[in-house]
């Protein structure tokens, strides 16, 4: 099981916020996470629940006017715990494209229109002092090829417009490997590419993973995809992440109130179902969010403790957490509305 390897990084206590001229925007509101080194970890929510700005804030790579107000980002290097959030930029942009990398959800917007694919490539590279242009190159066409994209020696001399939308992502996902990074951020992946090529860059991402022992950060809100390739599940809703556990346990045993009522969304093509129940409610507006869990308007077994205190963090098995009330000890809920 990944969970008994090591955690390449640890994520503490984290807080972001974005000044809007509407007002402040609490997106991520005190976010613990722990990835272990080699398994697939899925964050997945609802569009708006924190999962990309979470996954930004690794590297800081959060633009104005959004801020990391507080928390830690512990990054394991060469057995050293280095705060990211604490290096310079000289710094940080060693490990930025380098030890951890990232695919973008549209690869047109990634790739530089003014470039060929293997500049862009071999770029990142050089730049990194990875290896000199000839070398470079030649790295670039061995990452096109391991890309499954058909001819490379010819692809390298190629414009990103020259390509269709699967074959740019499969250079983005080259140019993500490139420094063989530690940690490979994937940010939903195959949202612009068609389905039959969807299929096709999530068994590639699989075999590299497998082949290079990449721990891989994919962020979705496609349930059948995160089925197809994680090892666990961090299930995030209005800045919070409320489950975490291995995928089996996400698929058949969830817990939270909201993590069943996501599933209840996906369509089960064993099961006859009249109509597939939605969540009732929309996300909160995060310049004003519910106090207490952030879920209790939508929440059918919120309680009086939901709705003013937040739960804290549950330890069901080893490896399952929750945050909810429901599955806090009578005693220890009855103590928390006494101090509350
Ligand atoms: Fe529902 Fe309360 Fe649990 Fe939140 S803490 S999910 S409102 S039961």
């Amino acid at each position: 099981m990944s969970t008994r390897n090591k955690e390449i990084l640890k994520i503490r206590n984290l807080y972001v916020n974005f000044y809007t001229y509407a007002g402040v925007v609490k997106a991520i509101n005190g976010v613990d996470l722990d990835v272990y080194e080699g398994e697939v970890i899925s964050l997945v929510g609802e569009t708006g629940c924190g999962k990309t700005v979470t996954s930004r804030a690794i590297t800081r790579l959060i633009p104005p006017p959004g801020r990391i107000e507080k928390g830690e980002i512990l990054f394991r290097k060469n057995s050293e715990w280095i705060d990211l959030l604490k290096l310079d930029e000289n710094e940080l942009r060693k490990i930025r494209g380098d030890e951890i990398a990232y695919i973008f959800q549209d690869p047109s917007s990634a790739l530089d229109p003014l470039y060929t694919t293997g500049y862009q490539i071999a770029e990142t590279m050089v730049v990194h002092d990875k290896a000199d242009w000839d070398e470079a190159w030649k790295k670039a066409i061995e990452l096109l090829r391991e890309t499954m994209i058909p001819a490379p020696e010819e692809r390298v001399k190629t414009y990103p417009h020259e390509l269709s939308g699967g074959m740019k992502q499969r250079v983005v996902i080259s140019i993500a490997l490139s420094n063989d990074p530690k940690i490979l951020i994937a940010d939903e992946p195959t949202t612009n590419v068609d389905v039959t090529i969807q299929a096709e860059l999530i068994d590639l991402l699989k075999e590299l993973q497998k082949k290079k022992g990449t721990t891989i950060m994919l962020i979705t809100h496609n349930m059948g995809l995160v089925a197809e390739i994680a090892d666990r599940v961090a299930v995030m809703y209005a800045g919070n992440v409320v489950e975490i556990a291995d995928i089996w346990t996400i698929f058949e045993e969830p817990l939270h109130p909201y993590t069943k009522g996501l599933l209840a969304c996906v369509p089960d093509p064993l099961k006859k179902i009249e109509r597939l129940e939605p969540i009732p409610g929309t996300i909160p507006n995060l310049i004003y969010p519910p106090p207490g869990c952030r879920f209790h308007p939508r929440c059918p077994k919120a309680m009086d403790i939901c709705k003013k205190q937040r739960s804290p963090r549950v330890e069901i098995a080893p490896g399952h957490f929750v945050e909810c009330w429901l599955f806090v000890s009578e005693e220890e809920r009855k103590e928390a509305e006494k101090s509350g």
